[in-house]
């Protein structure tokens, strides 16, 4: 395919992809409307125009540079999402993915700061115009304010993307509201935050197996902070659990985070990676026993004891690893007492 040639010629380009059929959008960037950042439907989508001249029979247009006073956020975070979705499909190319338009705009902020709205919550939408719209089963928003540049953060639009994952794929404990890494939350909101921060540094692992992503690195509201997943074990701000007490035991999301990335990671030193893959971690989420109600155990919405049991119920032979990294940050699991479907 050769591009119009001409001395004036324009081309558009949307961070926008389709559903592997073709059929409709998967993936999009839109503007919120102006002053009502909350609102479900977008007045626009993102896009960016090249006009210039392009030669006769060209197949090429050359670099074409966004600059960041043009949006180039917009394009940040739509390959970081692209790369999940692809990688998610690559793993599970029989499960359909639920659509999802990411709401962001330069100096615009979101209550949230940065989350996801899974399905049910609103019905998010792109006008077209003449009464037509995009329909999105799902949305993203992200701030984008010089204090809190949520585009720019590979972790955060990983942890975001994560929650998709979860419910795209699994079920989710619908628990949401504030919450921190010191903080003993309720054991649902501790899974579903610990998982996100897992899912988002591996994706960004996975670039370059040489340089595992163990930081957590995020800015808000000029405060930069960050964590490493490798220490949570020997932190002394981030509370363990107590190995003795109950299943449904308040903990914090980073030692949800700690056992699962140390199930993950392949071999550093001698830190405690059981190297076991993608395979077990990926197939615990979506296992049936992590997403039967009926065999819930501990703590009454889906958490890390259903989880860790789906892990187990799957992968017999690797329940010495998920007891030990559970015991090295306190958590009460134990898989000798697994309930299995
Ligand atoms: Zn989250």
């Amino acid at each position: 395919m050769s591009l119009p040639a001409g001395n004036d010629t324009v081309v558009y380009a949307f961070p926008m992809s389709f559903n592997y059929e073709g059929t409709r959008p998967l993936s999009a960037v839109a503007h919120p409307v102006p002053g009502d950042e909350e609102n479900d439907t977008s007045p626009a989508y993102w896009f960016f125009q090249y006009k210039g001249v392009v030669e006769e029979n060209a197949t090429e247009l050359g670099p074409w540079t966004v600059t960041e006073e043009e949006g180039s956020g917009a394009i940040w975070i739509f390959q970081w999402l692209e790369f999940g979705y692809r990688r998610m499909y690559e793993m599970y190319p029989e499960v359909p993915q639920m659509s999802v338009v990411t709401f962001w705009e330069p100096g615009v902020k979101f209550a949230c700061g940065a989350c996801f709205h899974p399905p049910g919550l609103g019905s998010p939408r792109v006008d077209l115009g003449g009464g037509q719209y995009d329909y999105y089963d799902t949305r993203f928003s992200f701030t984008g304010t010089a204090g809190t540049p949520k585009h720019w953060q590979r972790s955060s639009i990983g942890h975001e993307f994560g929650h998709y994952v979860m419910s795209n794929y699994s079920i989710s404990p619908n628990e949401g509201g504030p919450h921190g890494l010191s903080d003993e939350s309720r054991p649902g909101l501790a899974y579903s935050e610990g998982w996100a921060t897992f899912f988002g540094q591996r994706n960004m692992s996975e670039l370059d197996p040489e340089h595992l992503e163990n930081i957590y690195f995020s800015v808000a509201e000029d405060t930069y902070w960050w964590y490493d997943l490798d220490k949570v074990a020997t932190s002394q701000s981030i509370p363990k659990g107590n190995p003795d007490g109950p299943l449904d035991q308040n903990i914090s999301e980073a030692i949800v985070t700690s056992m699962m990335w140390n199930l993950w990671a392949p071999p550093v030193g001698n830190l405690p990676h059981k190297n076991l893959g993608d395979k077990p971690l990926f197939d615990a989420l979506t296992s049936s026993r992590t997403r039967s109600t009926a065999l819930n155990r501990g703590y009454k919405k889906v958490d890390y004891v259903d989880y860790a049991d789906g892990f187990t119920c799957n992968f017999a032979e690797y329940s010495s690893q998920v007891d030990e990294v559970s015991l090295l940050v306190g958590h009460p699991y134990k898989s000798a007492e697994k309930v299995c479907p």
